[in-house]
C-alpha cells in the first residue's frame, strides 16, 4: 500500500538548519498497522505530514500503490486525498465546536463532492459511522462540548472514515485520554481494522499502546530509522542500544 524510501526533510537555513527526517524508509501493506515510536522531536509528526501530502520531502520517494502523491494534480490528487485520512491527539482542537456530530462526520463530503452520498443516504451513512465507533444515533445532533474526550475522539475517527480511506495516520490518538478510555478507543481502532481492512500508521510515545496495536514497529532517533521489525521481536529482542534503552525506560 505504502512505500517510503530515503525521505529527507530539513527546516530552516544556515545555523538554524535542522534535519527533521534523514533518509527514512517505511513500508506498509493493506490492513497493516505500523507503530512509529521515538523520543520527542525525532520526526514522527513530520513524517505523518509527509504521508498526508502536507509536507513535501526534500529528497526520497513516497509511493501509494506505486503512485507518487506529490506528482498528482486536480481530480487525481483529490481522489488520492480521500484514501489517506488522519486522527490527531486532541479531538477538541480539531473539532469545530459549533458543528453537530453529524455535521462534523460529514464535513469531508464537502470537499469531495463527487463522492457525496445523497441527502437521505447521508443520514444513514452518519448513523452507520456512529455505530462503527460505538456511538448512538441520537448522538448525531449533539455538539462537541456535550461529549466526553473519548467520545470526541470517536467522532474524529468516524469523520476519518467518512471517505472510506485505505490508510489512517494516527498521531498520538489516545494520549490525551484517561487510561480506561484509551483502551476503549484502541478497541474501536482495532475493530475497524478487522471490519474494514483499514491500515494505520500509529504514532505514540506510549510503548504499551504500540505493543497492543501494531503489527510492526519502526523506531526513530534524530530523524533516522534505527530499528524496524515485527512488534514482538522489537520489544523482546531490540537490536539497537537506543531501542533497548527506550524499552527498559517504559513502565
Ligand atoms: P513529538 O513526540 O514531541 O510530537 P515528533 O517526533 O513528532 O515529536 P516533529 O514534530 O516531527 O517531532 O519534529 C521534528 C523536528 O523538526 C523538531 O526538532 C521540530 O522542532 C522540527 N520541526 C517540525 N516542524 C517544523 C517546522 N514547520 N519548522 C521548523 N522546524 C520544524
Ligand atoms: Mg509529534
Amino acid at each position: 500500500l505504502l512505500e517510503v524510501r530515503g525521505v529527507t526533510k530539513t527546516f530552516g537555513h544556515g545555523r538554524r538548519r535542522l534535519t527533521a527526517l534523514d533518509g527514512v524508509d517505511i513500508r506498509l501493506g493493506r490492513g497493516e498497522t505500523l507503530g512509529l515510536v521515538g523520543e520527542s522531536g525525532c520526526g514522527k509528526s513530520t513524517l505523518a505530514r509527509v504521508l498526508l501530502g502536507l509536507e513535501r520531502p526534500d529528497a526520497g520517494t513516497v509511493r501509494f500503490d506505486g503512485t507518487d502523491p506529490f506528482a498528482l494534480r486536480g481530480k487525481d490528487l483529490l481522489a488520492w486525498r480521500r484514501r489517506v485520512q488522519m486522527v490527531f491527539q486532541d479531538p477538541f482542537a480539531s473539532l469545530n465546536a459549533r458543528m453537530s456530530a453529524a455535521d462534523l462526520i460529514g464535513e469531508p463530503w464537502r470537499t469531495h463532492r463527487d463522492v457525496v452520498p445523497g441527502a437521505k443516504a447521508q443520514d444513514k451513512r452518519v448513523r452507520e459511522l456512529l455505530s462503527l465507533v460505538g456511538l448512538r444515533d441520537s448522538d448525531a445532533h449533539r455538539y462537541p462540548n456535550e461529549f466526553s474526550g473519548g467520545q470526541r475522539q470517536r467522532i474524529g475517527i468516524a469523520r476519518a472514515l467518512a471517505l472510506d480511506p485505505d490508510l489512517i495516520v494516527c498521531d498520538e490518538p489516545v494520549s490525551a485520554l484517561d487510561l480506561s478510555v484509551q483502551a476503549q478507543v484502541l478497541n474501536v481502532l482495532s475493530e475497524l481494522r478487522e471490519r474494514l481492512g483499514v491500515a494505520y500508521v500509529f504514532i505514540s510515545h506510549d510503548l504499551s499502546v504500540v505493543r497492543y496495536i501494531a503489527d510492526r514497529v519502526t523506531v526513530m532517533y534524530l530523524g533516522k530509522v534505527i530499528e524496524h521489525g515485527e512488534t514482538e521481536d522489537v520489544f523482546d529482542h531490540p537490536r539497537h542500544p537506543y531501542t533497548a534503552a527506550l524499552m527498559s525506560a517504559a513502565p
